[in-house]
Formats: C-alpha cells, structure tokens, sequence
C-alpha cells in the first residue's frame, strides 16, 4: 500500500510440504533468518499432520507428492478449524493454468512456480507473513438467516476478524463469533489465547454470539471486550444480562477465562499494534464506529449507521436539512478516510430504505458516496439484509460496481462473505 510509513519485516513460522530433500534444502538456505522459523513435512499426511498440531503462519506446499497430494493436503487443511485459516502458498513445477486456479479456487493465497528464483521466494514468503487478512465469520444485519439460499455470503449476524502480522483484532460477538472461537481454540493447541474483542452495539444481532464463544470458558485465556459506555446500563450489565438464566443456562461470571470489559472513550487507544479510534454512527442506541491503524494500514469498521443526508429530508423537507445532514456525515467520513478497507453498512436497496427510513441503516448507494467522498480503496458492503439471498446481494455488488465507473473511479467494491477472506497485502 502506498500509505504505509515503512515496510514491516517478516516475522514467522513456515512448515514447508515438500517430498524432494534437494527443494528442502534450497528452501531452508533461501529462508534462512533470524525472524523466521522454518520447519519440514516430507509428504502430504506428515504435513497435514504437523500443520494441525502446531499451526504455522505459512505452508509451503507442493502438489505432486506421496501419500496425499497437495490439493488433498489443501483440502484437509481448509476443513479442520485449527488449520482453516492459515496461508498457503503452492509450489509447484505445473505451469497449467487450471492448476494454478484450482489452487487458489481450493483457498491457496498465491501460487509460486518452480523452478523459482532467491528473489520470487523472498517475496512471496514476505507478501505472506505481512499482509492483512479480513474475515467475515458473520455479515448479516439484524438476525441470523443460514440456509441454502445464503449459502455463498453466509447467515450468521456480525463478527469480522483482523489478523495482521500475528496480531488479532475481532469486532462484535454476532452468531458469527461462534465458529471463529472454533477456529482460535483448535489453533490455539493448547496454548492461553489473550483475546481483544471490540463491540459496536449491544444490539442482539452484535452480541447474540458471546455466550457460544469458546475460548471464554477456557481458563487461563484473557477476553477484553471494548465497547460504548451507556449511563444506563453499562456495557457489563448487557453482556451479563442476556446470560440470566432465564435466557441462558450459563452466567457471564461462570465463563473460565478471565473476562474484562472497558468502556471506550473517544481518545484513541492501542490494542498491540493498532491505534483503534472510535466514533459515534447515527444508529438507534449507543453506537460506535471503529477505524484501526497499524503500520499505515487502515481498516475501518462503521456499521450499523445511517446517513443525516438521507434521514433529515424526510424529517424536514428541504435543500438546507440535506446540507446540514452531509455537514453532519463528515464525523463518518473522517473515520473511513482513506482507509484501505471500509466496511459499511449498506443493508438496504434504495427501495427498501424508502420504506424503512428511520431504521437506524444505510442503503447502498449512500455507502457507495460517502466510500467515494472518503477516498477509500475498498469497500466491502456488509450488515446484508435477512431478506436477501445470495443472488440479491450479487445483484447489490454489481449495482455498486457500475456507481463506481460511472463515477469514473477505481475504488474496489466486494461484499462480505463468510466464504472468503479478505486479503491486503502490505508491500
Ligand atoms: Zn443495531
């Protein structure tokens, strides 16, 4: 990215699945340094194996190996919860084109062809261990809507994870949050999770996960939960609250690790290596926006919002109140302002929000605006309405990519996806 301040340095753990011990060997002189750890799995099962007891933050697969071959390895690393987020890179000598789709259709990050050089190694190891990597466990506003019709983009309500050089960042504890602690725990093997979880709302559709996460019924793991302060009961309370027992067999008190809960003030803060600054969205309730800043890289999280530009009019007709209602979007789009990535609200068609004016959500083509009026790079279109199925939010997404180039503009336009993640590369 163009913004970034400096370069970051590659640190990690690499397991490389490679059957010929003369590629090992080439590998292990290339990588040799201080900041990464290399380890070998000399066929398919040895590596699939060693990947999910101990998972690195990279594999380096070959295709053609004994005992499984690389796209069973991928296909086995992808299913189990401790392996499904972990980067692979395939190696390999097959210079086909529907190889080197298939492998990035079965959830490979990049595809290295042999022979490679010092120099495409180092990169692609480097593009790797410093990207960022947005995962949508739940996109969905409101309430949970799985089935076989949300199948591609997912049913579960909002949960986003951002991992971004071994460092983690979950935003809301929507259903979503359920198979990300899953994942952390199985990844975790074994060891204690120090987990940072920033919530916008306590609306149920962004808290309704947190009693099903597991990792806080592990003890010796630490869950500080950021969140708005309410004068009339605070963001404890409400998280408390929706495990009594009348809606819940287990207490918030009973959950094994150890739970903190802090309100979050306007100043910005740091968690690990992200600057987090908060405002607040025009959402019924306490509600907050996030933009996260780590090393030149900006991520924005401002869901659950809706525009004083399109609100106001219908409050009070008239050219001033739409003036007045974009003077009062601008504390929005100074907090997505350039932002690599701004995940926005964009429930609604601009049909349905003339019905639903007042709802406290945004239709897309007002995302698409103020993305644009912000200067963003990516937009990802996110709080996907329950009444949308897959090929509605197809529909969303192409509608909003044609706004974009009749606009003359590049700006990227993706719709969250419980299927796929979302990758920045930093360099
Ligand atoms: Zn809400």
């Amino acid at each position: 990215m163009a913004t970034h301040t400096r370069a970051p340095e590659a640190v990690g753990r690499i397991l490389v699945i490679e059957d010929q011990p003369d590629i090992r060997q080439l590998i292990a002189a290339i990588l040799k340094a201080d900041n990464l750890e290399v380890s070998f799995a000399e066929d398919g099962e040895a590596g699939v194996l060693a990947a999910q007891k101990n998972p690195p933050d990279l594999i380096l697969l070959d295709l053609m190996m004994p005992k499984l071959h690389g796209y069973q390895v991928l296909q086995a690393l992808r299913a189990h919860p401790a392996t499904q987020g972990v980067s692979v890179v395939v190696v390999s000598a097959k210079a086909y084109a529907s190889d080197k789709r298939k492998a990035l259709e079965m959830g490979a990050s990049a595809y290295l062809q042999k022979p490679f050089n010092a120099k495409s190694l180092r990169e692609v190891v480097d593009q790797q261990l410093t990207k960022a990597v947005l995962t949508f466990w739940g996109g969905r506003g409101s309430i949970a809507a799985p089935g076989p019709t949300t199948l591609r983009y997912g049913g579960n309500t909002p949960c986003v994870e951002l991992r971004y050089r071994g460092a983690q960042i979950i935003l809301d504890a929507g259903t979503g949050i359920r198979p990300l602690g899953v994942s952390m725990q199985a990844a975790a093997a074994g060891k204690r999770l120090d987990i940072n979880l920033l919530i916008t709302h306590t609306h149920w559709d962004h808290i309704q996960g947190f009693p099903f996460f597991t990792p806080a019924f592990v003890p010796g793991n630490t869950v500080n939960v950021f969140g708005p302060h309410s004068t009339e009961k605070p963001l404890e309370k409400v998280l408390r609250g929706q495990m009594d027992h009348e809606y819940f067999p287990v207490a918030l008190g009973d959950m094994a690790a150890k739970i903190t809960v802090r309100d979050v003030a306007m100043e910005p803060f740091q968690i690990g290596p992200f600057t987090v600054r908060a405002a607040y969205m025009n959402h019924p309730g306490m509600t907050l926006g996030y933009r996260l800043e780590a090393e030149g890289l900006v991520v924005a999280y401002a869901t659950d919002t809706e525009p004083f530009r399109a609100l106001l009019p219908t409050v009070d007709p008239g050219e001033d109140t739409a003036e007045f209602g974009r003077g009062q979007d601008q504390e929005l789009v100074q907090l997505v302002r350039d932002a690599d990535v701004y995940i926005a609200d964009a429930q609604y068609s601009p049909e349905e929000y003339a019905k639903k004016t007042g709802w406290g959500h945004t239709n897309y083509v007002d995302a698409v605006i103020i993305a644009l009026e912000a200067n963003v790079k990516r937009l990802v279109l996110f709080s996907h309405d329950p009444m949308h199925n897959d090929a509605e939010i197809d529909r969303k997404l192409a509608h909003c990519r044609a706004l974009v180039a009749a606009a003359g503009k590049t700006m990227e336009v993706i719709a969250a996806s419980e299927s796929v993640p979302l990758e920045v590369l930093s360099k």
